[in-house]
């Protein structure tokens, strides 16, 4: 996707953004964070790791809320809210992507940063975990008013953000045309270029050859390595897409070349479904002409070319499929739904798409669940090349980022499925405790109470 497709996702103003369940809260009212925390006990209880360290991982290192004073197209101000959160930086400065929705909440950005920790740790990055988000419906703004606010959030963050301490990248709603506002803002304030303050930049700005996509294929190559270990064809495995955005886009269009059967997407306005697949090109045409999947079903020559039956996105997750991608946003997979899906393996392209308390369901109908901390890691791994080469001076080739991409994710898939055979645990507490063992071996070498305890 080019970055000008990208913006104008961005700028979509005819669509407005709805949630089928609040990203907030879980599907039993509790905080996001509070249920992410929970999964450090779960995982924690079977590992050999310093309790001092899953304390410590209970509580974010630095958080910073401030007001962004916007000015508006009609000489209005309004003033919005912005967060970000440095949650662990015991590996490497801090790194995660910014986000603008109208549910943005402190609570649900300090989840988001606590995941980008895990993350960092299990795909083996020197980065802690961070995020940020600005409480606002993007799609309610001029391209004028955008940039403006990226300008004033990072003007509001400049002192908190930086190349060796926390590192920003894009996340839902925001693209590569608003890093490399917040990249030239940061860099004036700074009086130098600052490239590497920030990641997912337009190439021409020091952005990396494979991020636009990096997310997208991660997923593909975890979703490609567990085929094979399954020993499922392609043509076999029907896959349907909640939310066809940057990420959901880019791991269809792959899946589909591959020969994986795309049987059914949507976005926030719906869904479509087709039992024998769809030509997946064709629909990420369609979508980013139109800004909507319904111009698909509805528009007369469109409607003709694709025979296909509409599906809410409540619906589309409970398809009968093969595999099951959720790449909107969290909390979608809950107690509520658990029960009811029938995909006999969900790969979490977005963070945080299934609740703690859906987990046993899941597992105990047999449902395989390759996590959101590995599933989606690809993003954050290019985000360090693409950090890596501006540090270095240097811009590498698609196939060499193709090539260490894929040999991140294959060997973080391979070491996590193996842990989950042999321990005959579920992937997720196997990738959580791949996780948390790098992260206390970190927390421990600073020394904990057994260290100090010791005579001298
Ligand atoms: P995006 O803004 O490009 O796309 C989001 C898509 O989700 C849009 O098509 C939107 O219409 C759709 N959507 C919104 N609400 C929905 C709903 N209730 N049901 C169905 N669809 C809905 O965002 P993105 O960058 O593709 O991010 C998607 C998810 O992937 C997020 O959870 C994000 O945190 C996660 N993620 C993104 C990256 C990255 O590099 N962009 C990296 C890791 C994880």
């Amino acid at each position: 996707m080019t970055d000008a497709d990208a913006s104008s996702r961005t700028q979509d103003r005819d669509t407005s953004s709805r949630t089928t369940s609040s990203p907030t809260k879980d599907a039993n009212g509790g905080d996001v964070f509070a249920d992410a925390v929970r999964r450090l006990d779960t995982a924690g209880r079977h590992l050999d790791i310093d309790p001092e360290a899953i304390e410590r991982l209970k509580h974010p290192r630095a958080m910073l809320t401030v007001s962004i004073p916007t000015r508006m197209d009609d000489g209005s101000l309004r003033v919005l809210t912005g967060y970000r959160v440095q949650h662990d930086n015991t590996r490497g400065p801090t790194k995660g992507g910014i986000r603008y929705h109208p549910e943005v909440s402190l609570d649900e950005v300090k989840a988001l940063a606590f995941w980008m920790t895990c993350k960092c740790a299990l795909i083996d990055i020197p980065y802690g975990g961070a995020k940020g988000g600005v409480i606002v419906n993007p799609k309610e703004l001029s391209r004028l008013e955008l940039e403006r606010l990226s300008r004033g959030f990072i003007q509001q963050m400049a002192d908190f953000i930086g190349p060796d301490t926390d590192i920003p990248a894009p996340d839902v709603y925001t693209n590569a045309m608003v890093m490399g506002w917040m990249m030239d803002e940061y860099s004036k304030i700074m009086r130098r270029r600052v490239p590497d303050v920030i990641t997912g930049k337009p190439i021409p700005l020091g952005g990396s050859l494979g991020r636009e996509d990096a997310t997208g294929r991660g997923g593909y190559n975890c979703i490609t390595r567990l085929s094979h270990r399954l020993g499922k064809a392609p043509a076999d495995t029907r896959v349907a897409v909640q939310g066809f955005g940057n990420v959901g886009q880019s791991a269809a269009r792959l899946l589909h070349a591959d020969g994986y059967r795309v049987v059914a997407v949507s976005d926030s306005q719906g869904g479509i479904y087709q039992p024998d697949g769809f030509d997946v090109p064709s629909l990420i045409q369609f979508k980013n002409e139109s800004r909507e999947l319904k111009a698909v079903y509805c528009s007369g020559s469109v409607c003709e070319m694709i025979n296909a039956a509409t599906v809410t996105n409540e619906e589309l997750l409970e398809l009968d499929v093969d595999v099951l991608i959720p790449a909107a946003l969290g909390n979608q997979i809950s107690t509520a739904n658990a029960a009811r899906i029938r995909a006999p393996v969900i790969v979490e392209l977005a963070n945080g798409p299934t609740t703690s308390d859906a987990d046993p369901i899941l597992n105990e109908r047999g449902v395989l669940v390759v996590p959101d901390i590995l599933a989606n890691a690809g993003g954050v791994t290019v985000s360090y090349f693409e950090w890596t080469q501006n540090r270095q001076g240097m811009s590498w080739s698609i196939d060499e980022v193709h090539r260490r991409l894929q040999a991140k994710m294959v060997s973080a898939f391979d070491t996590v499925y193996d842990k989950a055979r042999h321990e005959e645990i579920s992937l997720r507490d196997a990738a959580y405790a791949e996780a948390l063992t790098r992260l206390g071996a970190a927390i421990s070498a600073q020394g904990t109470q057994s260290y100090f305890e010791q005579p001298n």
